[in-house]
């Protein structure tokens, strides 16, 4: 395969949150064949994402004959290795890669979920579970039969209110019943004490995961709450590549790995994360699993599958399933099954 062409561009997301992924902002990027085939990929970093393709990733991928998006993958990594094993040239790196896998899958004429998994059963919907921020989007959610809810802790302060939070999960519990799932995620806003002392609060009422309690980078905090902690620890949506997944596998950082396909290096990345999260014992959920580029991952590799909702501000895709009853089906169409309006691409 060669790609003729390889664009990128900061798409309008009006009503994203006011934080990096505002300031920053997203980025499409597409590639496209000789015969006029092309690909589709999502990943981060805006304005300053597109200079990295524009200025380094374009030289590695155009005019290049490869067999397989890994490859390319590889190239991508070694080329930028100095400068950029995490963050924004990963999260552009993200973008290249799954534009390349959605281009795989559309010659082939395939879903990406039967490429990773030729029998996979793409009729059978997934279970997801709801991301919320109050109570009133809790009770929402569960009103409209979701079957697993997260809730965002770090409001409850840092140190946190550990009786607010202990109470907001007594609620939960009570509206949800027994067999549903309750996340909590703090947005690595704790420390270790006040960490070990809301799971000790919560642990009552069987909570899967606390998410991402401290810093990403905090191994030694991690180790501790690993030791301590009543309540699984869940990370990874800010960790990058391979390397950075091995690390946190090797070091038993966490229980749950949460890789987010768009910014840790892609499907190529989240394939290996799959398969050394098997040989370890350990679940991976990753970071908002019904968007459509980890739903086919999720459907194709994932024993235990749970879609996180989507970002309900990042529309210029087209063709994203949507959740129903908790559940949400996998497309069928080649590649990623998504489309983007040409009016997004500069000429
Ligand atoms: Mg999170």
């Amino acid at each position: 395969m060669r790609i003729d062409r390889l664009e990128a561009v900061q798409p309008p997301t009006p009503g994203s949150p006011g934080d990096w992924r505002t300031q920053l902002g997203q980025l499409l990027v597409r590639v496209v064949t000789a015969d006029g085939l092309e690909g589709i990929g999502v990943g981060s970093g805006g304005a300053a994402g597109v200079h990295i393709i524009d200025t380094v990733l374009r030289e590695v991928v155009v005019g290049r004959d490869f067999e397989h998006p890994a490859e390319m993958h590889e190239q991508l990594c070694r080329h930028t290795a100095f400068y950029g094993r995490k963050g924004i040239t990963v999260m552009a790196i993200s973008g290249v890669d799954l534009a390349l896998w959605d281009l795989f899958g559309k010659q082939a004429g395939k879903p990406i979920a039967s490429i990773l998994a030729p029998d996979v059963d793409l009729t059978k919907s997934l279970p997801t579970y709801a991301t919320v921020w109050d109570d009133e989007e809790a009770h929402a959610s569960i009103e409209n039969g979701a079957i697993a809810v997260k809730l965002h802790v770090e409001r409850f302060g840092a140190p946190p209110d550990v009786d607010g939070i202990v109470a907001l999960v007594s609620r939960t519990r009570k509206a949800l019943g027994t067999e549903k799932a309750i996340m909590m995620d703090a947005f690595g806003a704790w420390d270790v004490p006040s960490t070990l002392q809301v799971a000790r609060g919560v642990e009552q009422f069987e909570v899967d995961w606390i998410e991402e309690p401290v810093q990403p980078d905090n191994a030694a905090a991690y180790r501790q709450l690993m030791d301590q902690s009543p309540v699984p620890i869940a990370g990874g949506e800010h960790e990058y590549l391979s390397e950075g997944f091995q690390y946190l596998v090797d070091n038993k950082l966490h229980s749950v790995l949460q890789p987010d396909i768009n910014w840790c290096g892609g499907l190529t990345t989240l394939v290996q994360i799959y398969r050394m999260a098997e040989l370890a014992g350990l679940r991976v959920c990753p970071h908002r699993g019904s968007e459509p580029y980890a739903l086919q991952a999720i459907a194709a590799l994932d024993p235990n599958p749970l879609a996180e909702s989507p970002r309900d501000w990042f529309t210029c895709l087209e063709g994203a399933s949507m959740i129903h009853d908790g559940r949400i089906t996998v497309p069928d169409r080649p590649g990623f099954g998504v489309v983007v309006d040409q009016a997004f691409w500069n000429g």
